[in-house]
This record gives C-alpha cells, sequence and structure tokens, in this order.
C-alpha cells in the first residue's frame, strides 16, 4: 500500500549534482555554477535590506525585481514573471499546460527536469532525439503536436544552439506553447528574446543562476505575452519570490557591466579549455553555454569521472545512452581548468 498518487509512487526524482560542503577544497565544475563572486552592488543591496522588509509578505510579482529586468531588457514589466529559480518557472509552465490530455515535446538529452515534470503531471511525453550534431529536429517537435514544446537554448549538457530561425519554424507550427529555456543565453551569440514580440505561444525562460553568480539565491524570470503570463500566474505559489531575492536581484540584474565582465571571461576561458582538451584527443561539442559536452577517445567518460573524482575535480556524468561516454564539464576559472587539464594528462599517462 502506498500513501501517494501512482505517478509518484513510480517516478525517478530529479537527481542534483553533488554539492560538496563550500570548505571542501573539491575544483566543483558539475553544476555549471559561475566561478566569480556576485556583483557588488548586489552584495550591498543584500547587506542593507530593511528588517522591516522581512516582517512583511513580498510583493507577490516581485515587482523590484520585475521593474529592474524590464529595464534592462527594455519590455513592458507586464510582460515579466518571477520565480524562485527558473525551475520554478518550469513547474507553473507544466502546472498549467500538461494534464493526462495535453502532452509534453522535447529534444532529448536535454534538461532532466522536463521530463520529471512531465510525469508528476502524468502528462503524455514525446522525446525526439537530437541527432550526433545536435541540430534542433524542427520537423519532428512540430509533428509531435504537444501542448508544451521545451527547447533549452543552449541546450544542457550539449552546450549547442539552435538558430532563431529554426525556433521561429517551430513556434510557428506547433499547436501548443514553445517554451525557450535561456538559462545559458548570457554565454551564446544570440537570444531568441524578439520571437515574442511576434508569437503569442513563446514563451522565454531566463535565470540568475550562472551569468549573474546566484544560483544560491533562487531567481528566474519569464519573459512572453501578458496573457499567457497571467494563465502561469494563476498556478504559482502566493509569495514564490522571497523579498530578499527580489532586491538582491534587482540589483544583480542591473548591474550590466559586471554580468558582461565576467560572462567574457568564462568565454575566453571556454575557448582556451576546448582548445586544451580537443588538443588532448577529446571531442568538444561547440558551446555556447558555460560549459563543454566531451567525450574522451576511448570513450571510457565513467572511469575517466572517477579517476577525476579522485583527484578532487568534481565533473557531471550522466549514467544514460547517449551520454554515458560523455561529460560535461563546467567552464571554471583559468586556474581550475587548467588543473583538469593537467590531471586529465596525468589520466592518460596511467
Ligand atoms: N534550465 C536549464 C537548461 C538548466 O540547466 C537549469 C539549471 N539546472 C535550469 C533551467 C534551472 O536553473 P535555476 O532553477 O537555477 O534558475
Amino acid at each position: 500500500m502506498s500513501y501517494l498518487r501512482p505517478v509518484i509512487d513510480q517516478l525517478n526524482a530529479y537527481e542534483p549534482g553533488e554539492q560538496p560542503p563550500l570548505s571542501s577544497d573539491v575544483i566543483k565544475l558539475n553544476t555549471n555554477e559561475n566561478p566569480y563572486l556576485p556583483s557588488n552592488t548586489a552584495m550591498k543591496a543584500l547587506k542593507m535590506v530593511d528588517p522591516d522588509r522581512l516582517r512583511r509578505y513580498p510583493q507577490p510579482l516581485a515587482d523590484e525585481f520585475r521593474q529592474s529586468a524590464a529595464r534592462v531588457l527594455k519590455v513592458d514589466p507586464e510582460w515579466i514573471l518571477v520565480g524562485n529559480g527558473s525551475d520554478d518557472l518550469l513547474t507553473m509552465l507544466f502546472r498549467s499546460m500538461a494534464d493526462t490530455e495535453r502532452s509534453v515535446a522535447y529534444p532529448v538529452p536535454t534538461y532532466v527536469l522536463y521530463r520529471t515534470l512531465a510525469e508528476i503531471q502524468g502528462a503524455p511525453v514525446v522525446e525526439v532525439p537530437f541527432d550526433d550534431d545536435y541540430t534542433l529536429p524542427v520537423d519532428t517537435l512540430a509533428r509531435a503536436g504537444a501542448s508544451l514544446t521545451l527547447v533549452a537554448n543552449p541546450n544542457s549538457p550539449s552546450g549547442t544552439r539552435a538558430p532563431n530561425t529554426a525556433l521561429a519554424e517551430l513556434a510557428a507550427r506547433v499547436p501548443g506553447v514553445l517554451a525557450i529555456d535561456e538559462a545559458y543565453v548570457a554565454f551564446a551569440a544570440e537570444t531568441a528574446l524578439a520571437l515574442v514580440q511576434r508569437f503569442p505561444n513563446v514563451i522565454i525562460l531566463r535565470t540568475l543562476s550562472k551569468s549573474h553568480s546566484l544560483a544560491g539565491l533562487r531567481l528566474g524570470f519569464a519573459i512572453a505575452q501578458p496573457a499567457l503570463l497571467d494563465g502561469l500566474a494563476k498556478v504559482k505559489d502566493s509569495y514564490n519570490v522571497d523579498v530578499v531575492a527580489a532586491l538582491v536581484g534587482a540589483a544583480a540584474i542591473l548591474d550590466t557591466e559586471h554580468t558582461l565582465a565576467t560572462v567574457e571571461r568564462i568565454r575566453r576561458s571556454r575557448a582556451r579549455l576546448s582548445a586544451a582538451l580537443g588538443a588532448l584527443g577529446f571531442r568538444v561539442w561547440p558551446s555556447e553555454a558555460n560549459f563543454l559536452l566531451i567525450r574522451p577517445a576511448d570513450g571510457n567518460a565513467k572511469g575517466l569521472y572517477g579517476f577525476l573524482k579522485t583527484n578532487g575535480i568534481l565533473v557531471r556524468y550522466f549514467q544514460t545512452p547517449p551520454l554515458n561516454d560523455k561529460l560535461r564539464i563546467t567552464v571554471g576559472t583559468d586556474r581550475q581548468n587548467d588543473r583538469l587539464i593537467a590531471a586529465i594528462s596525468a589520466h592518460g599517462l596511467q
């Protein structure tokens, strides 16, 4: 006998990457965090939080943050909905759009949480395999005819990005909503933001976890036409964003200079790390994110993962094909990346 709904009973819970204690000297390249500290103005905002603000409930729509994000993105605040990380917005999307009669489609491999959220809703899932180059399978996704189609762009774990022309074609052809998850877009050459003006069924998801070094704060947001966001807001928790996150996030998103500087450093390190791994014989997929998908020449990714772990370097290994011969490695500081390269070279010499 179980107390749970059958779908929850059978659910494979989403497994977040390992989080070793901050005090350990592990080089943590497994969950795509930013290796640099958040903006100073954001930290000042944190220190200056008025205790009276904590005594009261927060603004239900995180107005402080919404106004600031709208200013930076040059959109109307009505076109923004804020969440407790972009995971919260994904939850709202699935809650409001997917059920046993309303299916979900996305290309795979991708962010594993999409499947977990679909299963919680009991929604039929159409997983369309990417080819080896991670070209977006527009036609197959469109023909799936789902109520909710998701594309992580840049995709995780590949780091590859579909062009806006492909996304626009998909948006025009799907019968439901197209969610473009831009968690990593700050590290990419192009955003699909302009598509929300053209398509009432397109929603863009963003987060401050990666580009703004604020994964611990939990702040994300969606951009879409107000009619769509009104629907999502119906299923959100009443006070889904705490007042500290709203205030600190507002300061962080306004500090575009800091964000651009750290993003640029990470992009340069990405190019350097990618070249070094290529020279060591790895296949390295072209990444527009803050991580690299790589395949060792012998395909023994699990062995390399274990070796790196014993040497104090955490990277991400996924057990399931087609990823089980590959690793996803977050781009760290140049110093961390050099330690990684040294460890990999030592492994090769064994
Ligand atoms: N989308 C993708 C593609 C991700 O990789 C992540 C990070 N795990 C998220 C969304 C969620 O990010 P957050 O909830 O920290 O905003």
